[in-house]
């Protein structure tokens, strides 16, 4: 059956380089993908005589040719890039998104995420686009008595995956889009060179998969989200 997918991520390039694998086998199986770009990415650049325009106009064109490959739309929340707070503005926006979207799953950043691998800080953007997002889905995208000045129907978002996590529970076999996915990453030009991208998310793809006996895979820690959060407790969906 086909879902309705919503990324609701900080960059243009951060759900490619998450969950582009897992984003091109969802979208083979017919899944529908939109992608929520909380900001435009114009701190995206190593030159300091380009203006913002010039990054933002650039990294649109890029997002555009990923959002192609994965027969994505793209919604742009057009906050600064570098400077997200877990504002009400914000979880206002992202509630008026999936709303509107009306997605059976959303994927974005696991919030409790501050280091990687022992060896770098997570982007502040990228944990404040997860805890942003997780603020939303509960309890305001499903309560009208949350932002009824929206005038949008309440949702209830049936899965949650959280991607750059270190609680993985969601293993996806991404062996046979690897290179695919080195593809729709490197449509962001401007970001990534192809030689070393190439070689760290094959890396990163074989190290992530090895755990599991898969060739490749993406992880995620993920939450299954129902109605009513104590009829769910009370009876349990059997394992
Ligand atoms: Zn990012």
């Amino acid at each position: 059956m086909s879902r309705r997918v919503l990324t609701v991520l900080a960059h243009p390039d951060d759900a490619e380089t998450m969950a582009g694998g897992t984003l091109l086998t969802w979208a083979r199986r017919g899944d529908r993908i939109t992608l929520c770009l909380i900001t435009d990415g114009d701190k995206g650049t190593a030159d300091p005589n380009d203006t913002r325009e010039a990054v933002v106009a650039r990294r649109s064109v890029e997002q555009e040719r990923a959002a192609a490959r994965l027969g994505a739309d793209v919604v742009r929340l057009g906050y600064a890039d570098g400077e997200l707070q877990p504002t009400i503005a914000l979880r206002r926006d992202i509630v008026r998104v999936i709303r509107e979207v009306r997605p059976d799953l959303v994927l974005t950043n696991d919030p409790t995420t501050w280091f990687r691998h022992g060896t770098y800080i997570n982007h502040p953007d990228h944990r404040i686009a997860g805890h942003a997002c997780v603020e939303a889905l509960y309890p305001a995208v499903k309560k009208a008595s949350y932002f009824p000045e929206l005038g949008l129907e309440p949702h209830v978002v049936a899965e949650v995956w959280l991607g750059l996590t270190d609680h993985p529970d969601a293993y996806v076999d991404i062996t046979d889009v690897l290179a695919d996915k080195i593809d729709l990453i490197c449509e962001h030009t401007s970001q990534f060179p192809r030689e070393p991208t190439e070689k760290a998310f094959t890396r990163m793809a074989r190290e992530t998969g090895a755990a599991r006996g898969m060739g490749a895979a993406e992880a995620f820690r993920t939450l299954r989200l129902s109605a009513s959060t104590v009829r769910a407790l009370a009876e349990p969906a059997s394992e």
